[in-house]
């Protein structure tokens, strides 16, 4: 049951991704009416990219969709192992430092990717 529900929902967010739904969605309204670059503008071909297995294309439509979940993996890993009375722990993502240095990188790359063209979703 611990892997189960994580597996089927991931499943079927790759399948959802997969047939073709980011097309079938309305563009994002801050570009659409402001025209500039929300954090989480390509984030939905993000993840059709990586439903694809086309992790650079994702990484260059929205990296955050690449990296939170990669991150949520290794705690989720943990917590796997933990539950089977095994020792799994990945010590530089407990830290608060690390919290603060993602916190600002992205909040960095949010900002960035309006006025550096190579960061802008394609
Ligand atoms: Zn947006």
């Amino acid at each position: 049951m611990l892997l189960v529900v994580p597996l089927t929902v991931t499943a079927a967010g790759v399948a959802l991704f997969w047939t073709g739904l980011p097309s079938a969605l309305p563009p994002c309204p801050t570009y659409q009416f402001g025209h500039f670059y929300c954090p989480g503008c390509g984030a939905t071909r993000a993840a059709a990219a990586l439903a694809h297995g086309n992790i650079p294309l994702a990484l260059r439509q929205n990296c955050a969709v690449v990296v939170l979940p990669a991150l949520a993996l290794l705690f989720y890993l943990e917590q796997v192992f933990k539950s089977f009375g095994k020792s799994l722990r990945f010590p530089l993502i407990h830290r608060p430092a690390f919290l603060y240095i993602m916190l600002g990188l992205w909040a960095a790359y949010a900002v960035l990717r309006n006025f550096i063209p190579a960061l802008a979703p394609v």
